[in-house]
């Protein structure tokens, strides 16, 4: 079943999940401990993100330096079909920009079809951690909302190669991201709101948020969409803090701030125990107050690790 009938059939704010493939080497039953004690809350659908290439330097004889290529968590493909076949749950596969041609791209999407897996959350990808800058593909897509044109085009029909005869249309309901504080490339929130609509416009059905802890920076958000036309779903998505290093890490890696009284209950902690009980607290309240503002769904991100998560969960309802 596809997201957005998800959310349409809903009569309270359903919660849903996204996790990560298990590193290269880890079995799938890592996933399933990550998930089961998740299941007790009906999540709907269940994210997996995808993780492109990444460049390492390995030390060879004669102290010289070899490039090679890692994928460190693959698998996100079988990982959703794993999910539907075990919990009979919807599965949301990320699909992104980087590292794909348009041809394996449409290739991926081809298995996605024959596997049954209905939904897509379209993404342009990070740059690779050496490049600073994000590099497309040869041939691949520069936008998510390039990607996102071929996925529409596949759901009428229309594949790359145009003289294909009598195509099957896929039928793919499409999610994108959103940033309440802005993507952090974007040169103001204006035009990034206005790539957003782009991508509403372009055939997306709903959005997920960047992770935020001010949800007041939801709100106008939300505010700032509606003010422009975007009409669809916009799905918060909630991350617990975990530990001390978050403080910084957090930041410095998704760009988002953290507010000032979160930051004084962290600092006042000695123990990443610690602040992973005041990470859980913010989120509980932070979700009392979406569950209050009527939000369609609380995307959380699990990192595969579901202890915070359930708890948070547990004290909502
Ligand atoms: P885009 O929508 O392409 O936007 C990227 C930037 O370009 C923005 O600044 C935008 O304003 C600008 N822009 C957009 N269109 C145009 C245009 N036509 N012309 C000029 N500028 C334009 N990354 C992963 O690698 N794997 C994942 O699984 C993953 N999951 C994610 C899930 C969520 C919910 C979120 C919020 C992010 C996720 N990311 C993931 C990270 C994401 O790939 C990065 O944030 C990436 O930098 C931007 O992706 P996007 O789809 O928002 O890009």
């Amino acid at each position: 079943m596809k997201v957005t009938e998800h959310l349409d059939k809903a009569n309270q704010t359903l919660i849903s999940f996204e996790i990560l493939p298990p590193l290269k080497g880890q079995g799938v039953q890592s996933i399933f401990d990550a998930i089961d004690p998740l299941m007790e809350f009906n999540p709907p659908f269940i994210d997996v993100t995808y993780h492109r290439e990444e460049f390492v330097y390995k030390n060879k004889s004669g102290g010289l330096l070899e490039k090679q290529i890692v994928r460190k968590r693959p698998g996100t493909v079988g990982i959703c079909a794993a999910i539907m076949n075990k919990y009979q749950v919807d599965a949301v596969p990320h699909i992104i920009c980087g590292g794909f041609s348009r041809e394996e791209t449409e290739n991926a999407l081809i298995d996605l079809d024959f596997l049954g897996i209905d939904n897509v959350l379209l993404l342009r990808g990070d740059p690779i951690k050496s490049e600073g800058i994000f590099i497309p593909e040869k041939n691949g897509h520069v936008y998510a909302i390039d990607l996102l044109k071929q996925v529409t085009n596949m759901n009428n029909g229309v594949f790359l190669d145009e003289e294909l005869p009598s195509t099957v249309k896929t039928n793919f309901c499409i999610g994108v991201a959103g940033y309440p504080e802005k993507h952090f490339e974007a040169p103001n929130f204006k035009m990034d709101l206005n790539h957003l609509k782009n991508k509403v416009e372009s055939g997306a059905e709903y959005i997920v948020t960047q992770m935020f802890f001010d949800n007041s920076k939801y709100f106008e958000f939300v505010k700032r969409c509606r003010e422009i036309g975007i009409e669809v779903p916009i799905i918060p998505g909630l991350k617990p803090i975990t530990s001390l290093k978050q403080i910084t890490s957090i930041p410095r890696t998704f760009h988002v701030d953290l507010p000032d009284d979160l930051v004084d209950n962290l600092s006042a902690c000695k123990t990443n125990e610690d602040a992973k009980q005041a990470g859980i607290e913010w989120a509980i309240h932070q979700s009392k107050e979406l569950i209050n503002a009527n939000v369609p769904c609380l995307h959380f991100y699990t990192m595969s690790r579901s202890g915070p998560v359930k708890k948070i969960v547990e004290n909502l309802f």
